[in-house]
């Protein structure tokens, strides 16, 4: 039998204020939404372990998940944050699309400096069909521009944030 082998990535959460990035950990985590608002001080750090078959053997990826608060704070803690990343999610906010044009900033870091970190991108707030200023064809640009996959997601409904987050694992194990 082969033995389990265990990894532990760290993975940054980053996007514009109000996002949804605490929301799409707070639901994978712990499969909860709160409609409060709670915005983030400092740097809260979440581990959620998931198993991925690679090549016949099963992986115990621990996802080491770094989240924190507006770009404000990111400016000022930005390398501290950044430094040891494996993986990040870039995430937007499908009800302003300002916060998706933003993500060059939060990505540029990482192709410049880090450029074995997996990134993937979170379209947010999917429930908000009516509210909606973005369209697919509009992410599928951006992620094509950085080479990396998208995901339309709602960290309310819980759409599509599982998909999400273990997409970026396999990419984190399948190195
Ligand atoms: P952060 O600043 O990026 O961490 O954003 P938060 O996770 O704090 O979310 C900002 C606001 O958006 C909060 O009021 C959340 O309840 C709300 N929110 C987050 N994700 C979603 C979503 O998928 N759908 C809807 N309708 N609201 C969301
Ligand atoms: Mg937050």
């Amino acid at each position: 039998m082969s033995e389990l082998t265990l990894i532990s990535k760290k993975v940054c959460m980053l996007g514009d204020f109000a996002v949804g990035k605490t929301s799409l950990v707070r639901r994978f985590v712990h499969n909860l939404f709160d409609d409060k608002y709670l915005s983030t001080i400092g740097v809260k750090v979440s581990r959620k372990t998931i198993t991925i078959l690679r090549k016949g053997q099963l992986i115990e990826l621990s996802m080491l998940l770094w989240d924190l608060a507006g770009s404000e704070e990111f400016d000022r803690v930005k390398a501290n944050y950044l430094r040891g990343a494996s993986g990040a999610i870039l995430v937007c906010d499908l009800t302003r699309l300002e916060t998706l044009e933003n993500l060059d900033q939060y990505a540029n870091g990482f192709f410049k400096n880090m450029p074995d970190t997996k990134l993937i991108l979170a379209a947010n707030k999917s429930d908000l069909t009516d509210e909606r200023q973005v369209t697919e064809s509009q992410i599928v640009d951006v992620a094509n521009t950085f080479g990396i996959p998208y995901y339309l997601t709602s960290a309310k409904t819980g759409n599509d944030v599982e998909q999400l987050f273990r997409h970026l694992g396999h990419l984190l194990v399948n190195e």
